[in-house]
Parts: structure tokens; C-alpha cells; sequence
């Protein structure tokens, strides 16, 4: 059988939600020029963009350095660059540590800058010296959320010093549609509004993007294999108890009825944050001053179970991240 794009080559690619029938070239060639189109309708990327890759060692954030490299010739007058945050458990710096040299070939390969940053040197803790003192305190948090929090906020930061507009992550299709199932099963309406704030650019918040979010995660495997990225997908030792985990299963069986279910799903989540964001008010938190939906914004909770939020303050005060708002605990 023929692929049903350029009618020359031997199909190698059944894309179930449209029909399609494609070779490996005219597959490479749609993921591309899907990402371009994602770009481009919903203005992710503007001229005067310095845009950070945000490379997390997995196959989608190479795979998305790989397909904005190709397509850097393309965006006019916008800088980019990669970066890489090591939280600092031994498992997961053994694992995205392993990759750097790997990402630092393909970044020059497209004259991309590729940096790595530490949570050591922006909180003054590593995810698991965090971690250990929170669970020494008898309180559950799970590890990825730790992770998480920080990650977040340390984009922010460092974004600020480096001048980035936009930060791109690697979420794709498959991740859009399990964030809106989770927040639904978990009746969590306020978490729409909290990512669409993510979205905008509110006040210190830098604005992310999500170029692969129209794109499934079995093509961007496949994208991965023939173009020799590596695939070895060493999973974060605590994903077996995080919710996500099931939903992967559960979405892959209702595909079976609905091909499209997880672009109805991202859809349906995009269209609700719209709804939800006018009624969210913004604050800043009480002790850092960051914008926060809260009292005390989530980092700060995190240091304060942890009993280090004054050891926290105190880094933060010294480079200069407190805003002039932010109370001072002595
Ligand atoms: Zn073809
Ligand atoms: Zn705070």
C-alpha cells in the first residue's frame, strides 16, 4: 500500500483520527509542519522571542529540540536556547546527566546554546535533601510534586536573569488529554484556571508554550526512532503511585471507540481554562511575594514542611528573587 500523501513511497503509518496512510518522510514532514501550524495560529512564538527549550532527557523535549531546530530557520528573528534543571536526586541526575552530551550535539547541530542549572544553586537544596526533610517530619508529599513545584519556579527565575519570553516544554497530545482527565476526576476546576494563568503572562510569570501538544506521544516515538534519538525511557522511580500512571491505560482503551478522544479532551480542558480564569483573582505570597493563587505560594509551603523556608528566604534575598512586597521572617 501507497502512503496516502505522496502516493510514492510505502505506507509505514496508520493514523487512525484522520484516516491517513503515510510514510516515514511524509509522517516526519506533518509532525513538523504540525508543530509550525500550532505555532503560528496561536502566535506561540513572536518576532523578538528568546524562546528556552526546556530539555528534560526524555524523548519528547529532544524530539521538540530537534523539530524547533529544524524550524529555526524559519522563525525570524527569534533567539533560542535549551536548558536542562537537575534536581538533584541521584536516580534522576544519573539518568538526564547521562543524556547531556547527547543534547549538547544536537543543540550545536542547530546553533542552539545548551545550559544546565541545578536546584542547589537556585534554592540552596537539592529535590531530595527537600524531600527526606519533609517525610522526616511524618508529612506525605509526594516526590514529583517536590519536583514539580520547584521546577516550575526555577524556570522562572533563571528565565528572568537569561531575558527568556517564553519557555517551550515537551507536553504532548497524550499529556494534555491526562492533565484535563485528572483535574476532572479530581474535581479539580481550579487547576484549569491555575494553568491557564501559566499560559498567560501574568504579571512575573514567564509565558510557556507547548508546541507538541497536538501531537500524539506514539508519533513522536516513532519521529524519535528513525531520526536516532535515543528512546531508553528510564522512568522516574515514583512514577508507579502517580495517578497519571492508570490514566495511560485508560485513555489508550477508550481510543479504541473514539480515535479522537485526546484532542476532544485537550480541547474541551483549553475551552474550560478560558471559562474559569476570568473568576481567579491573582495574589502574591505573604513570605517570597511570588504571584500565587494562595496565601502562601506553593514553594514556600514546601519549605515550610520541610522546616528550611527561612534557610530559603534568606538564598532567595541573596540573588536577589524576593520581590520588594515579600514579608522577612526573623
Ligand atoms: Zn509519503
Ligand atoms: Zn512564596
Amino acid at each position: 500500500m501507497l502512503c496516502t500523501s505522496c502516493g510514492k513511497r510505502p505506507a509505514q503509518y496508520f493514523r487512525r483520527s484522520s484516516g491517513e496512510r503515510l510514510c516515514l518522510n511524509c509522517l516526519f514532514a506533518s509532525i513538523e509542519e504540525r508543530v509550525w501550524r500550532t505555532i503560528r495560529e496561536e502566535k506561540m512564538i513572536e518576532p523578538g522571542d528568546k524562546v528556552a527549550i526546556a530539555i528534560s532527557g526524555g524523548k519528547d523535549s529532544l524530539v521538540l529540540l530537534d523539530v524547533l531546530g529544524r524550524l529555526k530557520k524559519r522563525l525570524r528573528d527569534v533567539e533560542l536556547e535549551a536548558f536542562t534543571i537537575n534536581e538533584g536526586h541521584p536516580y534522576s541526575c544519573f539518568y538526564r546527566m547521562s543524556r547531556a552530551d547527547f543534547v549538547r550535539e544536537l543543540a550545536e547541530k542547530y546553533g542552539v546554546p545548551y545550559f544546565v542549572f541545578t536546584f542547589k544553586e537556585v534554592f540552596g537544596f537539592t529535590a531530595l535533601e527537600v524531600a527526606e526533610r519533609i517525610w522526616k517530619r511524618g508529612e506525605h508529599v509526594h516526590m514529583c510534586t517536590i519536583d514539580g513545584v520547584l521546577r516550575r519556579r526555577a524556570m522562572n527565575l533563571i528565565g528572568k536573569k537569561r531575558g527568556w519570553t517564553k519557555i517551550a516544554t515537551a507536553h504532548n497530545l497524550d499529556d494534555e488529554a491526562q492533565t484535563v482527565m485528572l483535574n476532572v476526576l479530581m474535581g479539580n476546576i481550579k487547576r484549569f484556571a491555575w494553568y491557564a494563568a501559566e499560559d498567560s503572562e501574568e504579571k512575573d510569570l514567564i509565558k510557556r508554550i507547548k508546541p507538541l501538544k497536538k501531537v500524539r506521544e506514539e508519533e513522536i516515538a516513532i519521529y524519535a526512532y528513525y531520526r536516532g534519538i535515543p528512546l531508553m525511557e528510564l522512568e522516574c522511580p515514583y512514577v508507579y503511585d502517580n495517578p497519571r500512571y492508570g490514566l495511560k491505560f485508560l485513555l489508550a482503551e477508550l481510543e479504541g471507540d473514539m480515535p479522537n478522544v485526546k484532542y476532544n479532551l485537550a480541547s474541551f480542558g483549553e475551552r474550560l481554562a478560558e471559562l474559569v480564569r476570568v473568576e481567579e483573582g491573582y495574589r502574591r505570597c505573604k513570605y517570597c511575594g511570588a504571584v500565587t493563587a494562595r496565601d502562601v505560594c506553593r514553594v514556600c509551603e514546601l519549605f515550610e514542611k520541610a522546616g528550611l523556608l527561612k534557610e530559603y528566604l534568606e538564598k532567595a534575598r541573596e540573588l536577589g528573587y524576593l520581590q520588594p512586597n515579600a514579608t522577612t521572617l526573623v
